[in-house]
């Protein structure tokens, strides 16, 4: 066999056969069996299927000189038995290589409008970009397509386009098109409005009658006026004396985010690690851990003695700091090199960890941690950052189903 046939190099005559209309079995079959009387090779295919409307574009090698006539008007001809529109065009070679800088953009709207789509557009021509690709990767619960560009580099393109993603009433992530993301292998995220909806020392808050002494101190540390850890040790004290049987409430009123059991669950089958970082308490996170499959849970431990909590926290304190130094142990125990995780959280002490990890995901959080993360998202549905892996709504249900086949078989419950 022939490596290289002399019709497929580069500058070689081809034809780019569209062919356009309403999809249904067969179509891709009879075009090229239509073509194979030319004697034609496959120089390219792209096909794609919107509401319905099947779009074929067949790259083809031109045949003799001879039967190009006779092979434009016999798929002209096989096109208008099927109902079809064709289109053929003469040309030479094959798509230029892509340029240089390639990235991959993310958009999530909700909805995704008109007018911030041309937005995107225009600003990825502006820096000099070019779109080779477009695909949607989801249509509930938002709208998420994904634009292969080249031609810029990724940090300029995220700079032009996720500076003013919020203006535009969108989410936007521009990662790196490298192989990388796909080794992406370990998510880390915080707990306290990420994973779940709630502020646990503010459901243990609400059991010692102390609410509003625990928000005046929150309000401080937010002031500038306590730093992290300060403000968990005042806010730990309201708890003193507290009977340790509140533990087992707080944990049943714990409200997940929505999307978290999607979001983990996809993770897990797609080979991920995942854990979780808090600067709240082991006696919730340990028991996530457990209920979610978790490979990793960190927090500050609330100390119980004689069945009281003492107001004090034990072992390592989980501040800041503490969070991005989870990240790397977590990353090194995994075996995943830190440029191969991913990030979420809301808050200002998840900075350092967002940063830290190859991919830092602000999850409707305060403008300055947004603005600091590589990318932020602003809708309350925890699983769209699977659309930031790059994995489908289709993929996230094809699993899904299979998995629930798997139960029916075993006959366990769903
Ligand atoms: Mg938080």
């Amino acid at each position: 066999m022939e490596v290289v046939s002399a019709t497929q190099t580069s500058d070689a005559p081809t034809l780019l056969v569209k062919i356009f209309g309403k999809d249904r079995p067969g179509i891709t079959a009879g075009l090229f069996d239509t073509l194979a009387a030319y004697s034609v090779d496959v120089v390219d295919i792209e096909q794609v299927v919107t509401r319905g409307r099947l779009t074929l574009c067949a790259l083809v090698t031109q045949p003799a000189a001879e039967l190009e006539g006779d092979l434009r008007a016999t798929v002209h001809n096989w096109a208008e038995s099927m109902k079809m529109q064709a289109e053929i065009i003469s040309g030479i070679g094959d798509n230029r290589p892509r340029g240089l800088g390639r990235s991959l953009v993310t958009v999530l709207g909700h909805p995704l409008t008109a007018q911030a789509t041309a937005r995107i557009a225009a600003r990825i021509a502006n820096a000099g970009g070019n779109i080779d690709r477009i695909f949607r990767l989801a249509k509930y619960p938002v709208t998420a397509v994904e634009f292969a560009v080249s031609g810029v580099e990724t940090e300029t393109l995220r700079t032009t386009l996720v500076t003013d993603a919020a203006a535009l009433g969108v989410d936007i992530a521009v990662v790196s098109a490298g192989l990388h993301r796909r080794a992406q292998r370990l998510v880390v995220m915080d707990v306290d409005s990420t994973l779940i909806q709630d502020e646990v020392i503010e459901l243990f808050a609400a059991h010692a009658g102390c609410e509003e002494k625990v928000a005046e101190v929150t309000a401080a540390a937010m002031r500038g006026e306590l730093d992290f850890e300060q403000s968990l040790h005042a806010r730990v004290a309201l708890l003193a004396g507290l009977d340790a049987s509140v533990v087992d409430k707080v944990r049943s009123e714990v409200r997940l985010t929505p999307g978290a059991r999607t979001l983990i669950r996809t993770l897990k089958r797609l080979g991920y690690q995942v854990g979780i970082v808090s600067g709240g308490f082991t006696q919730v996170t340990d028991d996530l851990k457990e209920r979610l499959g978790l490979d990793f849970a960190q927090a500050n431990t609330l100390e119980i003695v004689d069945g009281k909590l003492t107001g004090r926290v034990t072992g390592e304190i989980v501040d800041r700091a503490g969070k991005a130094r989870l990240l790397r142990r977590f990353a090194a125990e995994a075996g995943v090199p830190l440029s191969q995780t991913v990030a979420i959280g809301d808050g200002a002490n998840d900075l350092d960890m967002l940063n830290a990890a190859g991919l830092g995901v602000a999850f409707n959080a305060k403008p300055v941690v947004r603005e600091a993360a590589h990318t932020a998202v602003n809708v309350p549905f925890l699983d769209t950052v699977l659309y930031l892996l790059g994995v489908t709504r289709e993929e996230v249900e094809a699993a899904d189903a299979v998995e629930e086949g798997d139960a029916a078989d075993a006959g366990e419950e769903g």
